[in-house]
């Protein structure tokens, strides 16, 4: 079977055998080193000089203790809403009781700045902008460097909800100025599910400094001592995941970052020209789409419930469907972290095929050429300055 969703994804050989391992104590010796080695490599993956925060949760636990712990209860925050996690903000900040303006974009579009610029405009006492670096029920990535220069400017904090960003495309943490940038393990991490992690910048520590946020497990604060001072957590960690993940921050190392982005990038524009060339459009603009996952809309009257069953079952691909609004008109083919060409081309193929047995249509075989010159070129030619 092929694991090509946009999380969970496929875990490198190497990942899977220290998984394996047996138990170790962690408060001992040995696992404070590796706790020491895998914050010195957070960091750099994060971009950041400050502590990296690692938490036994999924994803939202990051996005929940970052509105906890920034915010107060009655702040003004605007969110960024362009699908279902921006959405996901929205009721997180509802459930904190932190008042959200909510600025929508259609789905599958990105945010502008002049929007965002023209909303702090309009209320002058917000406290934080919240975005998705890569909105990954649709496939759009947001602004991030341009919103954080806007930020930057005021006491407006940006934070990014980089679930499906962080390790896949570029987003250097304190070089463009964000304030809170946190991911899952699941994603561009190439670890299974369980792990969340999450920076903020120095300013953004000095308000969790004043607001003293009366939280217990998602206690940042109580955290960062424990990690700077001690290479310690508060709790018990996911010890094998955390040994899972100082191996896959050792393949990241021996790759280079650059290397990791060029080939989400190439990866990412083989599967748009190929599925153009299949006369299948895509939901997300090509200066707007994230690299980790392409939204393909299916051909009308096409069940997107039906083709992703057939991918599965007869060609062993698992892909994700859309959500909400979406579902069953697009496809999400996921593209990131462990997956190469030889999976992304099994990729196309099923789909090509799977739409022809729903009733789609029959497309020529040049998808595949085209899908694979497009690969090269983009190797080739390297980062587009536009994202960068
Ligand atoms: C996957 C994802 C989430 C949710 O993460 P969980 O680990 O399921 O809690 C949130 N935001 C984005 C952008 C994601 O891709």
């Amino acid at each position: 079977m092929r694991l090509l969703t946009p999380g969970p994804t496929p875990l490198p050989e190497a990942v899977r055998l220290t998984l394996a391992m047996d138990m170790v104590h962690h408060r001992k010796p040995g696992f404070t080193a590796l706790l020491g080695e895998i914050q010195k490599d957070l960091r750099w993956l994060f971009g950041t000089e400050q502590p990296v925060i690692s938490m036994a949760c999924s994803g939202t636990g990051a996005m929940t203790a970052a509105v906890n712990n920034l915010f107060r209860k009655g702040e003004k925050v605007i969110i960024v809403d362009g699908g279902k996690f921006g959405e996901r903000w929205g009721e997180i900040a509802s459930t904190h009781a932190v008042d959200a303006i909510i600025i929508s974009v259609p789905w599958g579009k990105a945010i502008t700045v002049d929007h965002v610029r023209s909303a702090l405009a309009q209320y002058p006492d917000v406290k934080g902008v919240l975005v998705q670096a890569s909105e990954t029920s649709t496939g759009a990535m947001h602004p991030v460097r341009e919103l954080a220069a806007l930020t930057r400017e005021r006491d407006v904090m940006l934070v990014v909800d980089g679930i499906s960003a962080v390790g896949i495309s570029p987003c250097p943490m304190d070089e463009w100025g964000v304030d809170c940038l946190l991911t899952g393990s699941q994603k561009g991490l190439m670890l299974p599910p369980g792990l969340a992690f999450l920076a903020l910048s120095e300013r953004a520590w000095k308000r969790v400094e004043e607001n003293k946020p009366r939280e217990f497990y998602f206690n940042l604060l109580g955290e960062r001592e424990k990690i700077v001072k001690n290479s310690q957590t508060l709790f018990t960690p996911p010890i094998n995941l955390l040994m899972g993940l100082h191996t896959c921050l050792a393949m990241f190392r021996e790759k280079g970052l650059d290397a990791v982005f060029r080939r989400q990038w190439a990866l990412t524009q083989m599967v748009r020209a190929a599925a153009r060339s299949m006369g299948l459009s895509l939901l997300a603009e090509d200066d707007h789409c994230t690299w980790g996952l392409t939204s393909i809309v299916l051909p009308a009257g096409v069940d997107g419930s039906a083709v992703l069953a057939c991918c599965a079952e007869r060609y062993g691909v698992i892909m994700a469907g859309g959500q909400d609004r979406l579902k069953g008109r697009i496809v999400r083919f996921g593209h990131m972290g462990h997956v190469d060409f030889g999976d992304v081309l099994a990729g196309l193929y099923a789909l090509d095929r799977a739409i022809a047995a729903c009733g789609g249509y029959s497309a020529s075989r040049e998808y595949m050429e085209t899908g694979m010159r497009a690969y090269e070129a983009a190797l080739e030619q390297g980062l587009p300055e536009a994202f960068l």
